[in-house]
């Protein structure tokens, strides 16, 4: 594990991601850093999820407050490209908060708002723009920005970029800028297009992958139970008394619900115990060697408790609460089909959470095919899943980890999971 200072970041920026609570590198930040920091191309095969916002955006920052020269009228010195609004304001948030403690100029600069304000904020030049390809390119062409003086270029998502259309936009966009720069390209697949793409753009870079989530993901079977939000502890008990199930995690979304459903399962005579961060770490131990040694059969955990989980031979992850951040879910599943055995994943699915789940399917860009053939199958919520999507309420007390090391790895590999460096 390597720490930020390791990998040679300036204390600014290793400050900045402290407060933040990343403690060590990523996989891939280990990887991409110190090539991007010494002013090496990089191929970046990792998804949303893997630590790769940070993977450029820190070496990038670095690169910049170094060499602080400022941007001419119009100028940009690190151009960003993203498919999407919302990435764009994501990615420019980051920016933001790695670089709090050095001078940079940033920019948002997306489609659906108006160009006014983009237009000045643009005029004096500034040193990271995080930008759609639309609109960028529309701006350039009239004049507003100039990019002939780009240090560096990043394009994020590619893979996402031509799934959008976005292959002209680029390539016209890649053909104002200067031939002398750094390139840095990450897609989630490497797809022979975005070979094809990288290859134009790309000069000696190094390879860096994170083993993808989508093939612990499709190594899984995965299967959708729709069921009434008070019918789930029935359902839940039927599963656990099924034959091939012998080692589960059932994920609840509170410590408070974990416990009361490990207490309530525990009365029906199945051996549960619960797991999260209200147990002393003495507590989660004994429950963790009780569960590998198999006196507890199924393990109740919140989603921080289960980072720590590294057990093999998980017959099933079940999810009694969808987590509301499709990650989560990639993360809880990859509990099971570990060391390339296969597993299976069923998650219950009320009518409260069928916008989670219709957020899950387009991130591991798959359906998740119902099981029906349950008693407890509701055929009313079923149906609300092919209703037009509603954007997913904030929920309370959703397990996303606070201030502590927000480290998400990729799928089952988890954080270590399989970084790997190819030439
Ligand atoms: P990304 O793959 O860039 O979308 O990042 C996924 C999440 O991981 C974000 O919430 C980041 O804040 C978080 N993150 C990135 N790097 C680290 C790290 N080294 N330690 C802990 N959390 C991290």
């Amino acid at each position: 594990m390597t720490s930020f200072v390791e990998l040679g970041l300036i204390e600014p920026i290793c400050h900045a991601v402290t407060a933040e609570g990343y403690e060590v590198a990523t996989p891939i930040q280990e990887q991409a850093i110190p090539a991007i920091l010494s002013g090496r191309d990089v191929l970046g095969v990792a998804q949303t999820g893997t630590g790769k916002t940070a993977a450029f955006a820190l070496p990038i920052l670095q690169r910049l407050s170094e060499n602080n020269r400022r941007p001419g009228p119009k100028g940009v010195r690190a151009l960003i490209l993203t498919p999407t609004r919302e990435l764009a304001q994501q990615i420019g948030k980051c920016f933001a908060t790695y670089g709090v403690h050095l001078r940079l100029k940033k920019t948002v600069i997306t489609g659906g708002v108006g160009m006014h304000p983009q237009i000045c904020s643009l005029q004096a030049g500034c040193d990271i723009v995080v930008a759609t390809p639309g609109r960028i390119l529309d701006l350039a062409m009239r004049g507003h920005v100039k990019l002939d003086g780009v240090e560096t270029f990043v394009l994020d998502e590619a893979d996402r970029m031509l799934d959008m259309g976005f292959i002209h936009d680029v390539k016209k966009i890649a053909a104002l800028l200067p031939s002398e720069r750094l390139t840095l390209l990450f897609s989630a697949t490497m797809a022979a297009s975005v070979f094809s793409l990288a290859s134009g753009l790309l000069k000696n870079h190094l390879r860096v992958e994170v083993t993808p989530q989508a093939t612990t993901v499709e190594r899984i079977e995965q299967r959708v139970m729709f069921v009434a939000k008070d019918k789930k502890r029935d359902l839940l008990l039927d599963i656990l008394r099924g034959q091939s199930v012998t080692r589960t995690i059932v994920f609840a979304r509170t410590k408070h619900g974990a416990n009361r459903l490990a207490e309530q399962l525990a009365k029906s005579g199945v051996k549960a115990e619960a797991i999260h961060g209200n147990k002393s770490q003495g507590a989660r131990q004994r429950a963790l060697a009780d569960f590998h040694s198999g006196r507890v059969s199924t393990l109740v955990a919140t989603d921080i408790a289960a980072r720590g989980i590294d057990v093999d031979g998980i017959s099933h992850v079940i999810n009694f609460d969808l987590p509301n951040e499709p990650e989560s879910y990639v993360h809880r599943i990859g509990r099971t089909a570990r060391a390339g055995a296969e597993g299976i994943a069923l998650s219950f699915c009320d009518a409260d959470e069928i916008a989670y789940l219709k957020d899950i399917e387009r991130t591991i860009r798959q359906p998740i095919p119902a099981d029906e053939a349950h008693r407890y199958h509701s055929d009313a919520i079923a149906r609300l899943r092919l209703a037009p999507a509603v954007k997913p309420k904030a929920r309370q007390g959703a397990s996303r980890p606070a201030g502590g090391n927000r480290q998400r790895g990729g799928g089952g590999g988890g954080r270590t999971g399989g970084a790997r460096r190819a030439a």
